[in-house]
C-alpha cells in the first residue's frame, strides 16, 4: 500500500507552499460556510470553497513539474519582498529594475538618486 501511494506521486508536485496557501484558506471557508443559513452567502463561500479546494489538488497532483514550480517561485518571492520591505521600511525603498525585473534596495531620504542594476548595469533614476 505505502509503496502504490508513492508510486502514484512520483513526478508529480506534491503540497507545496502555494499549494497550502491555497488549501488552508478553502478549508476555513468551509467551515464558516457551516455557519451561514443556506442563502447566497453560505453558497458563495461553499463555490469559493471548492474552488480553491479543486485548484490546490490540482497543483499538488499535476506532473507539470516545471510550471507548478515556477508559479510557486513566484509566490514565495512576492512575499519575501513584501517581508522585506515591511522590515526595512524605515531605512530602505525597494525598487524594480525597469529592464531586467530584478529587485533593488535603497537607503530612504537621499532625494532623486540614480540607481544603477546590479545585474544589468541599466541606470534609472528615483526618489528615494
Ligand atoms: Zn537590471
Amino acid at each position: 500500500m505505502k509503496q502504490k501511494i508513492r508510486a502514484f506521486f512520483y513526478g508529480r508536485n506534491g503540497a507545496d507552499t502555494l499549494s497550502k496557501a491555497i488549501l488552508y484558506p478553502a478549508l476555513l471557508l468551509l467551515l464558516a460556510g457551516a455557519f451561514f443559513d443556506a442563502g447566497w452567502l453560505k453558497y458563495s463561500l461553499y463555490f469559493l470553497a471548492v474552488a480553491g479546494l479543486v485548484y490546490s489538488y490540482f497543483r499538488i497532483f499535476s506532473r507539470n513539474l516545471y510550471k507548478r514550480q515556477n508559479e510557486n517561485r513566484v509566490f514565495r518571492e512576492f512575499f519575501k519582498i513584501m517581508r522585506l520591505k515591511w522590515r526595512d521600511r524605515k531605512t530602505y525603498r525597494y525598487y524594480r529594475c525597469p529592464k531586467c525585473r530584478e529587485w533593488m534596495r535603497v537607503p530612504r531620504g537621499r532625494g532623486s538618486i540614480t540607481i544603477t542594476c546590479r545585474v544589468c548595469r541599466f541606470r534609472f533614476e528615483k526618489i528615494s
